[in-house]
């Protein structure tokens, strides 16, 4: 059993075949699935992709957020309607949220600002946060400022939260496990250069891991610059077995678990 905890499934590179990559991940044994819902962001209509999704198949649960590239597009409405969709029993997480200092595509002040406003509605939603970390090309600037924020503003709502791709240092892995994050590691583990998440997957404790596919994007090896999708999630699980010496299926089975006891799920509904 596998769980693929971080998959954008909306968007159109699925629209004719969705269903299909739904029961392809099934028949691989990738029994549940986070359907993350940033959707093509403020203002189009799609904040509520994954709650949709995820009432349409056993299995699938939602989040709902905007992501920081579409922070300077968040108007009164969206929050006012990320609000209202936070009620709904599918919705298990708030996200992803945080910072992108690669891209730059909102102001940094506004994804900070949109970030803080975020976690403040996910503690009164009493959700956990889905985080998405990128700093700028050979800078720690956007680990310094998340870590920061959520030590000032989250740790100790005890909720919770998932640091979705890790892409950092063991350093940001400890400082994350510190304030009582979980670590996702997603197909870009398998990628030759991808050293130090190898590193930071080899001192991560098992039972605090998650695996993803943060599919679209992201194929693991074999299928590099291919569309991802959840059923290759598999890949990911091999990956860490290989660093800790575990079959895919036990590193499949135990990130199974830390899922479904991290979000209090007995059962897929
Ligand atoms: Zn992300
Ligand atoms: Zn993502």
């Amino acid at each position: 059993m596998f769980t693929d905890s971080h998959a954008h499934l909306d968007g159109n590179r699925y629209d004719a075949d969705r269903a299909e990559v739904i029961a392809r991940a099934k028949a691989a044994q990738v029994a549940t699935i986070l359907a993350i819902g940033n959707g093509d962001g403020p203002g189009t209509g799609t904040l509520d992709c994954a709650v949709k999704l995820a009432h349409l198949h056993d299995g699938v649960y939602a989040t709902v957020g905007i992501h920081p590239h579409e922070a300077a597009l968040a108007k009164q409405d969206d929050f006012d309607e990320l609000e209202r969709l936070a009620r709904d029993p599918k919705v298990i997480a708030w996200g992803e949220i945080g910072l992108d200092y690669f891209y730059d595509h909102s102001p940094r002040d506004v994804q900070q600002r949109v970030f803080l406003q975020q976690m403040e509605m996910a503690r009164s939603a009493k959700l956990p946060i889905i985080i998405h970390c990128r700093p700028s090309d050979n800078s720690e600037n956007a680990w310094d400022d998340l870590l920061r924020i959520i030590r000032e503003n989250w740790a100790a709502s005890g909720l919770g939260g998932v640091l979705h791709c890790f892409t950092g240092t063991v350093a940001h892995a400890q400082a994350a496990l510190d304030l009582g994050f979980v670590i996702s590691f997603a197909g870009n583990i398998t990628y030759p250069k991808a050293q130090n998440i190898r590193d930071a997957a080899s001192i991560v404790p098992l039972d605090r891991m998650f695996i993803e596919t943060d599919c679209p994007y992201l194929a693991p090896v074999p299928h590099r610059g291919k569309r991802n999708e959840p059923a290759y999630v598999i890949e990911t699980a091999r990956q860490i077995g290989k660093l800790r010496g575990f079959s895919a299926e036990e590193v499949g089975q135990q990130t199974s678990q830390n899922f479904l006891s991290f979000f209090r799920l007995t059962r897929s509904n």
